[in-house]
């Protein structure tokens, strides 16, 4: 209990009991007891008096301009704190209030509601995923503790299982009492009080929040469209996997001052009818005229909210006026405007100081008072109305200036001494404003991140502005100056405390952060980045969830990855030209300019690469040809070869594959010519009916062992009956770095040899269901010299983008050759290769076979 109050009726101060002993101090506990047990008061603790206290202004004898403090018994009041703090501990221990009020319990302050509506306002201005409207009531609800209705008060302890012992204490608290008003012609005559609380007594706060829990609960369990808190960080980036927090804010509520939140209309129309409802049943007097609106979707307009109908609340419309996107509203105290702008706070700070310096500067007062008015009245001020805004110390220094001007006046010192000596050197001892001001956030941001209640918050905090920065790291970790000149983030104050913090040396450590792996071998890509690149480069990295050098470079860790290879496995996108960012690493962090190896200073471990294994399909049937692109490492020769698996025999762990090679000896190259005969060929392998049919344009097979055989990166390519090279989707640096981290470090390839499990498999003969039209065309060479007549046809299946999903190319048995012939050919083949059932359009150029299909095919038999 404090010294120096003013005590009761009795006149008995807090000091005198803190000196009780003996028989005094026994029977004061008796006493004490004797109300617990009884659950009531004795009479004379009823008795209180009123003392009007002046407000700044003209009394103007009107009551009005007074502010009533109830002067009860100080011992009542230790008891009464007694009971208080009991309750409130065990209120709070087993989180049995689900309303979320900021105040009544320990821990509670005005800072983390405060913080919350800060996040809610910067998640809403800056961060572009979030496409949630904003819409804010704040409520004013008029002398909150006079007019609590005693039997809601009850309904609303039975609710919490309170012992009825205690309810009736509580209650006895408030009734049958008499209250006298100190006027300068004496006391009043005593007169009874009817309803409310008390104000000045200790448990009244409390109570309070017990009595609107109820109407916050319903609000944060039914209340629809809350705004969303959003938070994404990265947590590994192989797969990309995110710490994501989602945060619904429906109200904010800091004792009798409630602010609701939404992200609709409705969802204020929703609040403001469970509020009505809530008011009319517990004598609540809400006065709507001084509600604050602000929508983000319409700013400045006039605007009708109608209530859901109900039996308790006469009228259902409430229109309110919404404040412009740049006005500044107060909430607990502090200013916000939905534009996230600190001006307006920034402002009002050097009006303050300078008010106060004018109002100091013309008075006879010595340097040492200034200083006292500085440091005790200033100072708390300032730190009160930036608790929205930490500004940098260049900032706040200019924002105190004006003060030090008139202290230096005072001391009889030249306007050049220097603040070093103010601070430091001389007997005023100033306090540093700048210091003051960080060690509050500092304060109020630990508070958040240790208090078990707002641990949801914090996570958020910490995880919003990781995922604000693009960062892989938690912000506390790293150098946060890159972003120091990021104006999204000027108004951020935690972005801000930290970042200050940082500057001397303080480091966090938060525990609640989920135990991730170190991804510093990974190379982050903002510290190996000039900061002028980085400041162009931090928001695109940021969209495109690209963190580390880890993620642009070859499986093995040695290359940097090209342009169209990282394109094609989706880590850059599709538009646009190469960025700057991506042209420095190539100029820089190469070992020369003509190749793709980095320096070995940025070689990554390859357990940090990007390298999920291209497998070929375990599907395939053995024996049916079914060609895939693949790389195999002839494991006794350390030979790389690219060409296409034709057929597989997987209880052989075997494989019949074709030899391509690439055009050139470029580490980009994706382009590859069937190998036109080499050392590797077995002729025996191309008669294979199968291979001799579909492999038209191939002439060099060998056989390989098919767990030293891994896939190649690429997209469907059809290889045609023409001679072409094809361009696959990758090129063979990438993919022939992503085989050998597989081949050579996958400790198990055998898994390539187990039987596939049985399914149902689609024939690999049979097109798939997808196929729109089937394009066919002959060829017929009459017989010249003495080369005998030849026939081939073929067929092209496309679905309904026009993609190729298959092809067909064969040379006819030549008998009876003829034009026509070759074109039936090739149309039975494509239809030969439908699933049964389809439909499908067929284009030929041949119009004989077009007349045809009408008399014979369409015609009635
Ligand atoms: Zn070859």
């Amino acid at each position: 209990m404090p010294n120096n109050k003013a005590s009761g009726p009795s006149k008995i101060s807090y000091e005198m009991m803190k000196h009780l002993s003996g028989d005094a101090l026994d029977f004061s506990l008796l006493l004490a007891n004797t109300c617990l047990f009884r659950g009531d008061i004795p009479a004379d603790w009823r008795e209180a008096v009123v003392y009007p206290i002046p407000k700044p202004h003209d009394f103007d004898a009107q009551l009005k301009n007074t502010r009533p403090i109830t002067l009860l018994e100080t011992v009542r009041k230790c008891v009464v704190k007694v009971v208080t703090n009991r309750l409130s501990s065990i209120l709070a221990d087993s989180k049995i209030l689900q309303g979320g009020n900021f105040a009544g319990l320990p821990g509670g302050s005005t800072d983390v509601p405060i913080k919350m509506l800060d996040a809610i306002i910067h998640q809403h201005k800056h961060d572009s995923s979030d496409d949630q409207e904003l819409w804010i009531v704040s409520q004013d609800i008029s002398k909150a503790f006079d007019s609590m209705d005693l039997n809601m008060l009850k309904l609303a302890l039975v609710r919490l299982h309170v012992p009825a012992l205690l309810v009736q204490f509580i209650l006895n608290l408030f009734t049958r009492r008499n209250n006298k008003i100190i006027t300068c012609h004496g006391d009043t005559a005593a007169y009874r009080v009817r309803v409310g609380i008390d104000q000045g007594e200790i448990i009244s706060p409390l109570l309070w929040v017990i009595y609107l829990d109820p109407l916050l609960t319903v609000l944060n369990q039914e209340a629809r469209d809350p705004f969303v808190l959003k938070s994404s960080a990265l947590l590994d980036y192989s797969p990309l996997e995110f710490e994501r927090h989602s945060l619904p804010i429906s109200h904010l509520t800091f004792m009798d001052d409630s602010t609701f939140v939404a992200s609709s209309k409705a969802g204020i129309e929703d609040r403001l009818s469970i509020t009505a409802e809530f008011y009319t049943l517990n004598n609540v007097q809400a006065n709507s005229a001084k509600y604050v609106l602000l929508s983000s979707s319409s700013p400045s307009s006039r605007i009708d909210f109608d209530l859901s109908p109900s039996s308790l609340v006469s009228d259902l419309s409430l229109s309110l006026s919404s404040l412009s996107l740049n006005t500044s509203f107060r909430f607990l105290g502090v200013w916000f405007s939905l534009s996230a702008s600190s001006q307006f706070v920034l402002k009002q700070a050097r009006s303050m100081v300078k008010d106060m310096a004018a109002l100091l500067g013309p008075k006879k007062l010595l340097a040492q008072h200034v200083a006292y008015l500085y440091n005790a009245v200033l100072l708390p001020r300032l730190e009160f109305r930036l608790q929205t805004a930490l500004f940098s110390e260049n900032t706040v220094q200019s924002i105190v200036t004006p003060m030090f001007s008139v202290l230096r006046r005072k001391a009889g010192l030249a306007a050049t001494t220097p603040l070093a000596l103010l601070f430091l050197k001389l007997p005023f001892s100033i306090q540093n404003a700048f210091y003051r001001f960080l060690s509050s956030h500092v304060a109020s941001w630990q508070k958040i991140f240790i208090h078990p209640d707002f641990s949801d918050f914090a996570s958020y905090a910490i995880s919003y502005l990781q995922g604000f920065l693009g960062v892989e790291s938690c912000p506390t970790v790293i150098n946060l100056e890159p972003w120091s000149h990021v104006v999204s983030l000027r108004t951020h104050t935690l972005f801000n405390t930290l970042l200050f913090s940082s500057r001397l040396n303080i480091t966090w450590s938060l525990f609640f952060r989920p135990s991730r792996r170190d991804l510093q071998p990974a190379i982050p890509l903002r510290s190996i980045l000039p900061h002028s690149i980085f400041r162009l480069s931090w928001k695109l990295w940021r969209n495109l969830n690209i963190f580390l050098l880890a993620q642009l470079a070859s499986p093995c860790g040695r290359h940097l990855m090209n342009w169209p290879d990282l394109w094609y496995l989706g880590i850059v996108g599709r538009k646009g030209r190469i960025p700057i960012w991506f042209n420095f690493i190539k100029n820089n962090l190469l070992s020369s300019s003509s190749s793709s190896l980095l320096l070995s200073l940025y070689f990554i471990n390859s357990s940090f690469t990007l390298a999920s294994p291209c497998l070929l399909d375990h599907t395939v049937k053995d024996y049916h040809f079914y060609p895939q692109w693949a790389i195999n490492l002839d494991s006794a020769t350390q030979t790389l070869s690219v060409g296409r698996v034709c057929i597989t025999y997987k209880k052989q762990n075997s494989a019949i594959m074709s030899h391509w090679l690439p055009v050139s000896t470029s580490a980009d190259e994706r382009t590859y010519n069937p190998c036109p005969g080499c050392a590797l060929n077995i002729p025996a392998l191309s008669k294979k009916s199968a291979i001799k049919q579909r492999c038209n344009s191939e002439k060099c097979f060998f056989n390989v062992i098919l767990s030293e055989t891994v896939g190649y990166p690429t997209r469907n390519a059809k290889v045609f009956a023409a001679y072409l090279p094809i361009t696959l989707s990758t090129s063979w640096s990438y993919a022939t770095s992503l085989a050998l981290v597989h081949l050579t470090n996958s400790p198990s390839t055998a898994s390539l040899t187990l039987s596939p499990p049985v399914e149902d498999r689609i024939e690999d003969d049979v097109l798939p269901l997808s196929v729109q039209s089937l394009y066919t065309d002959g060829s017929f060479r009459p017989a010249k010299d003495s080369l005998s007549s030849s026939m081939a046809s073929a067929w092209i299946a496309l679905d309904d983008d026009g993609f190729i999903l298959d092809s067909s190319s064969m040379h006819l048995p030549s008998c009876f050759p003829s034009a026509l012939r070759s074109e039936i050919y090739a149309v039975l083949l494509g239809l030969s290769a439908l699933s049964h059932d389809s439909s499908i359009s067929i284009y030929t150029d041949c119009s004989q076979l077009i007349s045809l299909w009408t008399s014979l095919v369409d015609s009635p038999f």
